[in-house]
């Protein structure tokens, strides 16, 4: 009997695949043992390149930060703002908790309902998952939400220690079910808006460290836009999460769900906002980041991965919420060196090198051949690949005259 496409090896679905065979080779060289087990229809690796903050200082503990990205300037930026935040970042973290629904469409009300059952669904759950309450954690509350007229929530409030909790708070739920099925749940999962989990970073910098008042003033002003402007909000969002994801990405963590939950949050005010506030307060230049972020340090792929594993090597094993306070502190850091390098007008400049250093590799530079072209194309007016490919020619002719 033929085997069906999942049940063949990587490399017997690569034999199938409408591909060049140099492409298949480079494919079957990048496989991994342990990554074929963690996918479907595995075929090879991706490789994202990892590079580190040098030295964070979150409340008063010194920090290297591994990042997994593929963008350029963003880990120098990252840097950057580090550098700029040397005075240290205070980071405050509560109790930390996953939000799993119970979801239902129903005209009777649950609250009575709930307070009622509230000694026996804090047993079941005990019992669904006896080993969280070993580790310190647990079912802590249930909520019941009203989302509309005929649509509640009840919301299960679990902490999940150091796993990011998915399957934990799935586990829960599932055994929950039974107790509640006279109301005809909908459905249950954990809840990926992550307001149980809220980290905040601030930070107090002097003038100096941002190139003077002038430039502190342009930050907070640059600020506000995005505290008005949803255009512009996104995209600072966005380069704060070019070094938090990066981060969550380096520890084997979810991106996509810290992603969609600070997004969310970003929302809560009825309009998409800046994560960041930056103020003038006490003569310094003060921002102040608040975020939900759910991660964990085991469980899932990030005990099996062995690129997870280095990246939280690196960070010095660190426990699920120290992770946090690393994520909401880099995500500060990114958002101070983008907003600095935009209201001094320097971004482009430190991102054109970097893309010239992709250009100058796609059109075939060597290394060294990089070091010499870059400069070059940084020097042209218009730069594009027929030029960079022209003066990369120019250059091996110098080399052999
Ligand atoms: P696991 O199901 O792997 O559970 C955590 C594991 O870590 C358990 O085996 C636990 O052992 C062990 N563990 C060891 N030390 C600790 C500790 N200090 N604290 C807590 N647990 C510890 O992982 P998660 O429940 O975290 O689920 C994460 C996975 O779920 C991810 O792969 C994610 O992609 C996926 N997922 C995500 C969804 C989403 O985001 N919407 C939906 C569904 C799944 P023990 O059992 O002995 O306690």
């Amino acid at each position: 009997m033929t085997k069906k496409f999942y049940e063949l090896t990587p490399d017997e679905r690569l034999a199938l695949l409408t591909i060049d065979d140099d492409v298949r080779a480079a494919l079957s060289e990048q496989q991994s043992t342990v990554n074929a087990q963690l996918v479907e229809n595995y075929i090879s690796d991706f490789r994202v390149p990892i590079g580190v903050v040098r030295d964070l200082l979150i409340n008063r503990q010194h920090y290297q930060v591994p990042m997994a990205t593929e963008e350029p300037s963003v880990i120098a930026a990252a840097n950057n703002g580090a550098k700029m935040l040397s005075a240290g970042i205070d980071v405050q973290i509560g109790r930390t908790a996953m939000i799993g629904q119970m979801m239902f469409v129903t005209e009777k009300s649950l609250a009575d309902f709930v307070q009622a059952h509230r000694l026996e669904i804090l047993d079941i759950a005990r019992q669904a998952r006896p080993s969280i309450y070993q580790r310190g954690g647990g079912l802590l509350d249930v909520v019941v939400r009203q989302v509309s007229e005929n649509e509640t929530s009840v919301d299960f409030i679990i902490d999940t220690q150091d796993a990011m909790g998915a399957n934990i708070v799935d586990t829960i739920l599932e055994a929950e079910l039974p107790l509640f099925e006279s109301f005809h749940p909908l459905g249950v999962i954990l809840s990926n808006y992550a307001t149980q989990q809220l980290v905040t970073a601030t930070a107090d910098i002097a003038f100096e460290r941002v190139g003077g008042e002038h430039v502190a003033r342009q930050i907070v002003a640059l600020n506000h836009f995005a505290q008005s402007d949803p255009y512009r909000a996104t995209t600072e969002n966005k380069g704060l999460f070019n070094g938090a994801s990066a981060v969550v990405l380096a520890t084997g963590n979810d991106w996509r769900a810290v992603e969609a939950s600070g997004h969310a949050y970003a929302s809560r005010n009825g309009q998409y906002q800046a994560l960041t506030t930056w103020s003038i307060k006490n003569n310094q230049l003060h921002g102040e980041l608040t975020m939900p972020i759910s991660v964990g340090t085991v469980g899932g792929a990030i005990s099996v991965l062995p690129a997870a594993q280095n990246g939280l090597a690196i960070l010095g094993h660190v426990n699920a919420d120290e992770l946090r306070m690393v994520i909401v502190s880099v995500g500060l850091a990114q958002n101070l060196a983008a907003l600095k390098a935009i209201v001094s007008g320097g971004i482009q400049q430190g991102h054109m090198r970097m893309q010239y250093r992709a250009l100058a590799m796609q059109v075939g530079a060597e290394v060294d051949e990089v070091k010499r072209l870059v400069p070059r194309l940084m020097a042209e007016k218009h730069v594009a690949t027929e030029l960079a490919t022209k003066i990369l020619m120019e250059i091996r002719n110098e080399s052999k005259s």
